[in-house]
């Protein structure tokens, strides 16, 4: 496996793990990204839950979100939506399918989520509305048929997210890291969103604020920022995935400290 898609490979596994840890995905959920060299492949995760995803968990897909070597392994039942988003969006190189807790409300009731705050304004200035009932009448609200797929993708439209009534959201980036980013902000969005709603009428960012402030989001610096702090939460919880072919995975809680054996002389003094 070349180095930078093994690299890619890896840094996939994290993202479902800080995704998870972050209460954007849970039980359910994935996280994809573009193949780094073949524009028409994706890398996704057999099915499981995105917490446990390891390296060698990660599969790649054509565009028609058939796996490109046969696997004897579950699949997610919902992989159109990431198929049908990369052959729509030739600009997107991650999509991220999730039920927070934090948007479900905003699903349910279908009220806009708005950018209300500076970290807030990743997630643009408009998000579109899916009702899958709207074009496919009674179903179990999966996302399960190309022509579902196809459907959510053209609501998605030129947007960073799309909000599934009764359902959750699907976030785009043009990377992964922006990715992690983009969802993780939604939710804080659409906490403080609530939150500000109880207290009184909100107004969002100006189209102005939500470009300059986006802008600032989505820096390198500060993508790499955010990327360590959330990396090192994960770290400190245990959750680190363990790397491709390893058996177990690295210890990574700080070992107690080493307690000076018995009979061994203390350096540096001097007996007199
Ligand atoms: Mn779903």
């Amino acid at each position: 496996m070349p180095g930078n898609l093994n690299h890619l490979v890896e840094e996939l596994a994290l993202a479902n793990r800080i995704l998870s840890h972050e209460g954007v995905l849970d039980a359910f959920g994935h996280v994809s990204v573009r193949h780094p060299t073949d524009p028409n492949r994706y890398l996704l995760s057999r099915s499981r839950s995105p917490l446990l995803v390891e390296p060698g968990d990660i599969l790649e897909f054509t565009l028609d979100s058939e796996p490109v070597k046969p696997a004897d392994v579950a699949l997610y039942a919902e992989r159109v939506i990431h198929g049908c988003i990369y052959r729509a969006r030739r600009d997107v190189m991650a999509v991220c399918h999730h039920h927070s807790s934090a948007v479900l409300p905003f699903c349910v009731a279908q009220k806009p989520i708005v950018p209300v705050f500076h970290v807030g304004a990743t997630i643009g200035e408009e998000i579109p509305f899916w009702d899958q009932h709207d074009e496919f009448g009674d179903t179990n609200l999966l996302v399960v048929k190309p022509e579902e797929g196809h459907s959510l993708a053209r609501a998605l439209g030129r947007h960073s997210v799309v909000l599934m009534k009764r359902h959750g959201a699907t976030v785009v980036g043009g990377g992964l890291k922006e990715l992690v980013s983009r969802s993780i902000f939604l939710c804080w969005n659409a906490r403080h969103q609530l939150g500000a709603e109880m207290l009184g009428a909100v107004t969002p960012l100006s189209r102005g604020e939500i470009e300059l402030a986006g802008s600032v989001n989505t820096m390198p610096l500060v993508v790499a920022r955010i990327w360590e702090y959330w990396t090192m939460r994960l770290k400190a919880s245990g959750g680190w995935p363990p790397r491709r072919g390893a058996e177990k995975a690295p210890r990574l809680l700080a070992k107690p400290a080493r307690v000076a054996s018995r009979g061994r002389p203390h350096r540096g003094k001097r007996r007199r």
